[in-house]
């Protein structure tokens, strides 16, 4: 059930509803530690409070509140975080989760993950050995490990997640785009196991992150990324395409990195999906849809390739 700014009243340790039947009175349950997330964002200045949704759990017949804030600049103006309006010009930044990059931006900027892959062995390494040990100390060792390893992947993650952030900003891009992760597992090999989890959470930090600096984030289905070709006007799908870590389209020569292509791949995807959007809509007139995808040097769009300023 969804509440605004009327329907509901926060005070430090309680909230009002109004239901049908009347008001109702909830405390909540914080975190001891001060300051809490709802100190941070909905009793603060600094935030302005959205809407909130509350959601009945069955399983445990418990209420949850989620409140939407936004961040308030200091000179009065609100950051805009709602996903901007279909009227309005739009320019993208696209990021291709990659099989051997753990991400690419379509500005051609990489997280090769590198880092990431050569920790998680390490830690695994190490899980072996207390593993083998089989002692009271080893095993108690070993949850201080796996406590260990949760924190520094999750560092991790938040450091590319913020850096993703940065590069959006950066490039005066309104949009940031994944492709959806649903099926995820099946398109990764197994030895890839653990870049799904750090996909998920690098998505989510974005999710996270992103609004508060004015940046939406949309996500995109799948769509051959990898196997089309990024070339304005080819689009050509074929699975040999790509070889590795190259990509070469086999019908009009193109060549490039296969993550960065997936990378431009998965902005235009949005793309076409506005202008295909835009041109069902009656509002619109037909008119081409106002959607960039950021580039390395550039911008690309409906009519193809535009050079910036600065390149
Ligand atoms: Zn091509």
């Amino acid at each position: 059930m969804v509440y605004d700014k009327r329907s509901a009243t926060f005070y430090r340790n309680k909230i009002s509803l109004s239901t049908v039947n009347g008001r109702v009175e909830c405390e909540f349950e914080l975190p001891a530690d001060s300051p809490t997330p709802y100190e941070e964002y909905v009793l603060s200045e600094d935030y302005e409070f959205r809407t909130s949704t509350l959601q009945y759990d069955q399983d445990t017949d418990e209420f949850y509140f989620h409140v939407k804030t936004r961040k308030i600049e200091t000179d009065g103006e609100a950051v805009e975080i709602e996903a901007t309006d279909d009227a309005e010009h739009q320019t993208v930044l696209g990021i291709d989760l990659g099989v051997n990059s753990l991400a690419v931006a379509s500005t051609g900027t990489f997280w090769s993950g590198n880092e990431y892959d050569h920790w998680i062995q390490e830690f695994e390494k190490r899980r072996v050995e207390m593993q083998q040990r089989g002692t009271q100390d080893a095993h108690n060792a070993l949850l201080r490990l796996g406590k260990r390893e949760r924190a520094w992947r999750k560092q991790y993650i938040h450091t590319v997640a913020n850096e993703i952030v940065t590069e959006a900003v950066d490039n005066d891009c309104d949009v940031i785009i994944f492709e959806d992760l649903t099926d995820i597992r099946e398109r990764l090999s197994h030895a890839d196991w653990h870049h799904v989890w750090a996909f998920r959470r690098l998505v989510e930090y974005v999710e996270y992150k992103a609004p508060e600096r004015g940046v939406a984030v949309e996500q995109v289905e799948p769509d051959h990324t990898s196997q089309r070709c990024s070339h304005t006007d080819c689009g050509f799908t074929h699975e040999d395409n790509r070889d590795g870590e190259q990509f070469q389209c086999l019908k009009c020569g193109y060549e490039i990195n296969a993550d960065y292509n997936g990378a431009k791949n998965v902005g235009l995807r949005y793309m076409r999906k506005r202008q295909h959007r835009l041109r069902s809509s009656p509002m619109s007139g037909g008119a081409d849809a106002p959607v960039d995808v950021r580039v390395n040097g550039g911008m690309l769009n409906g009519n193809g390739y535009r050079p910036t300023a600065d390149s």
